[in-house]
């Protein structure tokens, strides 16, 4: 996506250990007008999909995931992160390591916002090295759910979440693949 990258091109940040920072427009600051389009684009993708419920993870995942459910009327699930692992009976729930923060979470969903005839179509703001979608995956494998796709905002293409969500079978669209960082600089993959 075009308009995305040349986002990431001005105000993205390259900070060590392969992070992007992109707090300018998604990850503390919000640009609504761009998450708008980014929703759209992921409607676009997937429009062929009778998705109805939109699942993502706490707290960058929603701005992205709530514009594609506004589109498709659909509700938007968010799975919510805790320290504990203290297991809720009437939680699906997963062990997730995050790679910003370095620390296992534990991402809970409650039963009742998963149907078993649910086609869910998962969105994140960043797929790394796959663990917060990998996470989502067996959340809804667990409730039964058919997972129509993953929708991510930014993939970084070298890093192995990509491979690992194409080795369980699952379609992956990503709006802006990086295929490197060098010095500041961010290189796109190549179409
Ligand atoms: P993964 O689980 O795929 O290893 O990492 C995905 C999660 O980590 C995303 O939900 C995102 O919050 C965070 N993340 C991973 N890499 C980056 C990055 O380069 N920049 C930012 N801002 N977040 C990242």
């Amino acid at each position: 996506m075009k308009l995305l990258e040349e986002r990431i091109h001005e105000d993205g940040v390259v900070l060590p250990g392969n992070v992007l920072k992109v707090n300018q427009f998604l990850n503390h600051q919000i640009d609504p007008e761009l998450m708008k389009q980014v929703g759209e684009e992921f409607v676009r993708l997937f429009q062929d999909e009778e998705i109805t419920r939109i699942v993502t993870v706490e707290a960058s995942g929603i701005a992205p995931a709530i514009m594609a459910g506004l589109l498709l009327q659909v509700p938007v699930v968010f799975a919510r992160k805790s320290k504990s692992s203290i297991t809720d009976q009437n939680a699906y729930t997963a062990e997730v390591y995050s790679y910003t923060k370095k620390v296992t979470n534990t991402i809970s969903i409650d039963r009742k916002f998963l149907d078993p005839n649910d086609k869910v179509l998962i969105i994140d703001d960043f797929l790394a090295n796959g663990q917060a979608v990998i996470g989502l995956l067996d959340i809804c494998e667990a409730a039964g759910v058919d997972v129509v796709g993953v929708g991510i905002v930014i993939e970084k293409s070298f890093q192995k979440g990509a491979q690992l969500i194409k080795d369980r079978g699952v379609r992956l669209e990503s709006l802006a693949r990086i295929a490197s960082f060098s010095e500041n600089q961010v290189h796109f993959v190549e179409e």
